[in-house]
């Protein structure tokens, strides 16, 4: 993805490890899944045991890694990171699996994108931190069980409705994560500039923050691209100015949105009327993958309250027609 504002990690997205939040009580926003895990993670210490299996639920870049591993922090145990389509196969997982400690956290990213074998050896391990292994061929077969130590395995997926029932299933600790609001992307932008060491303006925080998108890895991002134009430009403090400026040349308006996702709402408002028009019809016009639509470009657009989903398709709505600096239609019904 080489869009500025996607919300999947990009390769200059390397210096972001820098801004991660270390413990729960650093991490902005997101209050009612903070609160709900500082309390199972509390009674796990308490009892000694492993923190019953985790599952993030969100867009990307809404920080699910890092509270993974803040997570493991709090715990005080080893933390683990996969991916679903890095496992490719059963062995890969067993071995991960094996190698784990007592109480030890496996992060598993896209979690919905597991091959149907690797899932199978997941369950038992889940539930009764128990491998079941085929060792052998034919004839010579035979199955063994394999104990596990007890474990946490956290998961991270952009839409619950990927897993698989059984998968879902099992999962004792569901987290949804939302968009963060503009004062929490604030705050973030500000932290983060204190990270950096580059000085900067409320109002400034305040302009990058209303353009990332809810999103604390967009605002990242922004920050470090607005932070190159300071050092151009020699100014020792990102205040409005420099931040519009700096965003305007690459390109992401004052409502964040850049130009994919204005060539959505345009094709949505000029060839189809504003809707409503099916997610396939819209793939094929922007020949763009419908799960980049549903996942990537669309989340936002409704969040903002640009696009509605409706059962008859998408619609575009009046707030979006005067974004964009188009004619509404009158949709009465002829
Ligand atoms: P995800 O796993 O959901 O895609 P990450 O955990 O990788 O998202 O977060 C992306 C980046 O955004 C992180 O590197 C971190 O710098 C930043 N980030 C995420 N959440 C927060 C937060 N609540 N406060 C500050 N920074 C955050």
């Amino acid at each position: 993805a080489s869009r500025m504002v996607s919300p999947e990690r990009r390769s200059d997205d390397v210096g972001d490890t820098a801004l991660r939040p270390q413990s729960l009580s650093d991490f902005v926003g997101q209050q009612q899944a903070r609160k709900n895990l500082s309390i199972f993670i509390e009674a796990a210490r308490k009892r000694g045991e492993a923190l019953d299996h985790v599952l993030f639920v969100g867009p990307p870049g809404l920080g699910k890694t890092t509270l993974a591993q803040i997570v493991a922090k709090e715990l005080g145990v080893g933390f683990r990171a996969t991916s679903g389509p890095v496992i490719a196969k059963a062995g890969d997982l067993a071995a991960l699996l094996t190698n784990l400690e007592e109480r030890d956290v496996l992060f598993i990213d896209e979690i919905h994108r597991l091959s149907p074998a690797v899932e199978e050896v997941l369950y038992p391990a889940m539930e009764d931190f128990q491998l079941d292994l085929i060792i052998g061929e034919g004839p010579a077969a035979r199955s063994v069980k394999i104990e596990l130590s007890k474990f946490t395995l956290i998961g991270a997926t952009t839409r619950a409705g990927l897993l698989t029932n059984p998968l879902r299933d099992r999962f004792g600790i569901p987290v949804r994560l939302n968009f963060y609001t503009i004062e929490e992307l604030e705050s973030i932008v500000s932290r983060g500039a204190r990270v950096l060491n580059v000085g900067m303006s409320a109002d400034g925080a305040n302009e990058i923050a209303r353009r990332a998108r809810g999103t604390p890895r967009i605002a990242g991002r922004l920050l470090r691209r607005v932070r190159d134009f300071a050092s151009a430009a020699d100014a020792d403090k990102i205040d409005r100015k420099i931040a519009d400026h700096a965003l305007s040349a690459l390109e992401v308006d004052a409502a964040g949105l850049d130009a994919m996702d204005r060539r959505y709402l345009t094709t949505i408002a000029t060839n189809y009327g504003g809707g409503p028009v099916g997610v396939e019809t819209m793939a094929a016009a922007l020949s763009e993958p419908r799960d980049a639509i549903e996942d990537i470009i669309e989340p936002y657009l409704i969040q903002c309250g640009y696009l509605q989903r409706t059962p008859r398709g998408r619609l575009l709505t009046s707030h979006a027609f005067r974004h964009l600096g188009i004619a509404e239609p009158s949709r009465d019904a002829a």
